[in-house]
């Protein structure tokens, strides 16, 4: 039996928070959600697809995706796309819907909440030490120098405070003695990379000193790690936060928490190299901007973005790093999915000096809204280090382009990029288009949809709703729709029926239903499902309450469909019956009686099968 980790939350508490947690709010928070008749609709964050068969029943308060049939509360949701326990998941809810979880007693001393305590601990030092750092920068003279350098590079005090943005002062105990009159032990610290540790005399000592404080907040908001730059020289220029248990580099996003809601809004995202550019766009207005940690950007980064929208701009410094870093940046974006642009800055320049120069309304028109699509800044990339005056080369530069071309599946888009490429090279249009057949034959894309697409089509054109199921299975399905809807339906099945549903899951599902109303509570799909113990009975019975039925049933129908079932339990019963009849026949070594009743029973199974 699955441990049931709601035990330690009361239940009534763990209800209360999911219904004061609105699905369609929740999922919206990480899908971009459109609505279409009673339901929302959006690209499932679970499984790679590009057509919706991800759907959210506001009035159900489940989700449930055609294509992978993953499925559930807003309580399950949460647990799977964050990856987290299921009490963290009720913990998280509750922050947002302003519920506090009483402690249970027993959780202390155990090995887990040991762990838990430590991750506990280190949020509130994070926490502790934005406020401190930001504290000293705004409000005392050592701060002073940070402030300066801040003031030079025009931040407002209004952006200093959004951001946090702190001082640790040039001290090697300052923080050690900070945190360690807050109780919080050094070894702890220097694990979740708040303090350093000499191994040479056994000392602890500040981690950051005589920096700028950048605080990095997870998506939830809560800092959990800090950039610190150093404004007196000191190497190396930008000292991050190590791993550690709560800050993953290539996971977050820099200002992704602040981002989220404005990203959802104007359906695009601006992907900066620096926090600094993330800020000064943030200060022009530009409040969608977000940031890698210093790294380059991750599959898992690529993916998260791409739950939340189509079209991202990446927005780089203009020097040679920078259009490097753009064009491994755009390919990754470009697998996973989405619509990428290549924004220009003119002059070699990054993003917060531009703006720093030209103002808000520059950087919108003339660097983001002219940003080039994916393949025309591919195209443009490749030109790179090669002399096109020179025919070799430029025979090698529309090679490259051809094989890049070939790549893309809309046949429209193919047609667009060898025009421009026939046109500016003066070449026929024919031989191109001949090159790009050969090379989409090797490639093994003769086809328009290449294998991985009509794999996505199949599954969404073909949902497990609508396969073809026996009558029987089906009319245990609907029963079982009906009856979470209403007690006196389940009552009355629970009469006639029973348990005797046909199919082993079926027999579980009702099993516990009519136990969920003996308990009292009213018909609530979203509440019963979070009751079940099982992920896999969880995403069927979602399935269950997600099919489009009438919302109203008659007693006839009940009754036709109870006929149904109990009907094809007798079969069922008939041929168990009979199949001992023909093994007692065998024994008597009656041959033609045993033979006779091998017909009959074939004969009823063939008519099991048949309806
Ligand atoms: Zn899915």
């Amino acid at each position: 039996m699955v441990i049931d980790m709601s035990n330690r939350i009361p239940e009534n508490v763990v209800e209360d928070i999911r219904t004061s947690n609105d699905i369609v709010d929740v999922v919206g928070e990480y899908v971009q959600l459109k609505k279409k008749s009673r339901n929302y609709f959006g690209l499932c964050p679970f499984h790679g697809e590009k057509t919706p068969s991800f759907s959210v029943s506001p009035d159900k308060q489940i989700f449930h995706c055609f294509g992978c049939g993953k499925g559930g509360n807003v309580l399950t949701f949460v647990r799977e796309i964050e990856g987290v326990s299921f009490q963290e998941a009720v913990q998280m809810l509750a922050e947002k819907s302003g519920h506090q979880i009483p402690q249970s007693p027993n959780e202390e001393g155990t090995e887990a909440s040991g762990q838990n305590q430590e991750i506990q601990n280190l949020y509130e030092a994070h926490e502790w030490l934005t406020k401190l750092y930001h504290h000293l920068l705004r409000h005392t003279k050592e701060g002073k120098d940070g402030m300066e350098y801040l003031q030079e590079r025009e931040l407002t005090q209004e952006t200093i405070d959004t951001f946090q943005l702190g001082y640790a002062p040039n001290s090697k105990d300052f923080t050690l003695k900070f945190l360690q009159n807050k109780g919080f032990h050094p070894q702890t610290m220097v694990k979740g990379g708040l303090l350093s540790y000499n191994e040479d005399n056994g000392e602890y000592g500040d981690r950051f000193r005589g920096r700028i404080i950048f605080p990095i907040r997870n998506h939830q908001g809560k800092t959990v790690g800090f950039a610190g730059r150093s404004v007196h020289g000191q190497d190396p220029k930008y000292l991050n936060s190590p791993e550690t248990e709560l800050f993953h580099k290539g996971k977050l996003l820099f200002n992704f928490d602040l981002a989220r809601s404005e990203i959802r809004r104007q359906g695009e995202v601006v992907l900066f190299e620096g926090q600094m550019d993330v800020i000064s766009a943030y200060q022009a207005g530009i409040k969608h901007g977000i940031a890698t940690l210093g790294t380059a950007i991750t599959d898992a980064q690529a993916k998260l973005l791409r739950r939340y929208v189509e079209k991202v701009i990446i927005c780089y410094d203009s020097d040679d790093a920078g259009v490097d870093a753009s064009y491994k940046a755009a390919n990754l974006l470009h697998k996973a999915g989405c619509d990428v642009r290549v924004a220009n800055i003119p002059d070699g320049k990054d993003p917060d000096e531009y703006i720093h120069k030209h103002g808000s309304e520059a950087f919108r028109n003339h660097v983001l809204d002219s940003s080039a699509t994916y393949m025309g800044f591919i195209i443009k990339y490749l030109r790179r280090g090669f002399n096109l005056h020179h025919e070799g080369d430029r025979i090698r530069y529309i090679e490259k382009v051809l094989d890049e071309v070939a790549k893309i599946d809309k046949p429209v888009e193919r047609d667009y990029y060898l025009r421009e490429l026939a046109s500016e090279h003066d070449l026929s249009l024919e031989v191109l288009e001949k090159e790009i057949t050969d090379r989409r034959k090797k490639q093994g894309r003769e086809k328009d949809n290449n294998a991985s697409t009509s794999y996505t089509n199949y599954k969404v054109d073909k949902p497990k709703e609508a396969k073809l199921l026996p009558a029987y299975h089906n009319a245990e399905r609907h029963l079982i729709y009906y009856m979470m809807q209403d007690a006196a339906i389940a009552e009355k099945v629970q009469d006639t029926v029973g348990g005797a549903f046909n199919l082993n899951e079926h027999q579980v599902i009702v099993t516990y239903l009519y136990a969920y109303y003996e308990e009292g509570h009213p018909p609530n799909p979203g509440q019963f499902i979070e009751q079940l113990p099982d992920p896999n009975m969880k995403s069927l019975v979602t399935e269950i309450a997600m099919m489009k039925l009438q919302p109203d049933i008659s007693d006839q129908e009940i009754q036709d469909y109870i006929r149904v079932i109990t009907a094809k339990k007798s079969e069922k019963d008939n041929i168990t019956s009979l199949e001992k009849q023909q093994k007692e026949a065998e024994r008597q070594k009656d041959p033609v009686k045993a033979a006779q009743i091998a017909m009959e029973i074939l004969k009823l199974k063939q008519s099991l099968k048949s309806n």
